[in-house]
């Protein structure tokens, strides 16, 4: 029940100011967003690689209101790259974007969006890695797979995510389970309207099981974005099945977020990539987090009450 409110508190700007100067903030903050400018997040991503783990990278910020932000955001992103390109990890370090913050939201936010992303992508495939177009709420994802469509004309190896939680998904899945396509599955982290999305925990798994089949069977190559241990499991067996190798799907999770598990299932032989956010607009970024696990939000009260 708590997780709608939180949601609901994401979008607050009276929420964002009170959370941004709580004490104690800090501390919670940093288990889920690695560092706040791109020096800090470096080591972090070359001891994931010595490690056996791969990294995609998010600059976190959504909720900008300018053209000029939007292109701050994109200078953010080719500012990574530089730094990628010294570290010559290829695809072992990748981007993930969310296009709200590439403009998306503003007046002709669709042209300003792919206008925007497009030269992170050219710069990405330069240095030989690639991004993935993160699904933010239900509104935006008609204009993202659009932008992923127009991309893909070029780069045919960006990315994009869907979501398990919506009833468009399946059929979003199949257009996407062609050959070259790489499609990262998640359950879905916004608060929808019961008109387009399950409400029910058990639904949105079952849907979850639905469309990692769709994609294990198709051409492309799938992304398990979760840290729930049956849904892995059930994805290894339907690897397993539609006779793919160990390097031919990957897995990954949010950093700070069940740690072992990501040795482990490097340990096994699997690809498995840490989603590694970074930046100082954490706010949105944070409160979903929060809101995934009632825990994590006692954790955060706990920690604000004792400073
Ligand atoms: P859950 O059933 O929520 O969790 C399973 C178990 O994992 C929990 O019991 C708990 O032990 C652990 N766990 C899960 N979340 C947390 C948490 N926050 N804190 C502590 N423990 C936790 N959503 C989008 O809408 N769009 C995206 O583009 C997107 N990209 C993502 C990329 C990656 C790599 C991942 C892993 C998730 C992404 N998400 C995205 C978030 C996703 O939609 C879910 O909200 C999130 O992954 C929780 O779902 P779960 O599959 O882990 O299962």
């Amino acid at each position: 029940m708590l997780g709608p409110v939180i949601l609901a508190a994401s979008r607050s700007d009276q929420m964002r100011r009170f959370v941004s100067a709580a004490p104690g903030t800090k501390q919670v903050v940093a288990r889920f967003i690695a560092g706040e400018t791109v020096d800090q997040v470096v080591p972090i991503i070359t001891d994931a690689a010595d490690k056996g783990l791969e990294v995609t990278l998010d600059v976190v910020g959504e909720d900008i209101t300018t053209p000029e932000q939007a292109a701050a955001a994109r200078d953010a992103y080719l500012e990574l790259v530089e730094r990628l390109k010294d570290l010559g990890l290829g695809t072992k370090a990748e981007m993930s974007i969310k296009l709200s913050m590439f403009g998306q939201a503003l007046e002709g936010g669709h042209e300003l969006a792919l206008a925007n992303v497009r030269p992170v992508v050219r710069a990405a495939a330069a240095i030989g890695t690639t991004v993935t177009l993160d699904a933010e709420d239900h509104t935006t994802l008609d204009s993202m797979f659009a932008i992923h469509e127009e991309l893909r004309k070029d780069f045919p190896q960006t990315g994009c995510v869907i979501q398990s939680y919506l009833f468009r998904t399946e059929d979003d899945a199949r257009r996407l389970a062609a050959a070259g396509s790489r499609v990262r599955i998640v359950k879905g982290a916004y608060k929808e309207p019961a008109e387009v999305a399950y409400q029910d925990k058990a639904e949105i798994d079952k849907a979850y099981v639905r469309i990692m089949r769709i994609l294990m069977e198709g051409a492309g190559y799938p992304m398990i974005g979760s840290h729930d241990p049956r849904l892995i499991s059930i994805a290894q067996e339907l690897g397993r099945r539609a006779g793919r190798k160990l390097d031919e799907y990957e897995f990954q999770m949010l950093y700070g977020i069940r740690s072992d598990e990501h040795l482990r299932l490097a340990a096994e032989g699997h690809r498995m990539r840490v989603y590694t956010a970074y930046g100082t607009d954490w706010y949105g970024y944070f409160m979903r987090r929060l809101a995934e696990k009632p825990a994590n939000l006692l954790f955060f009260a706990r920690s604000i009450l004792t400073k």
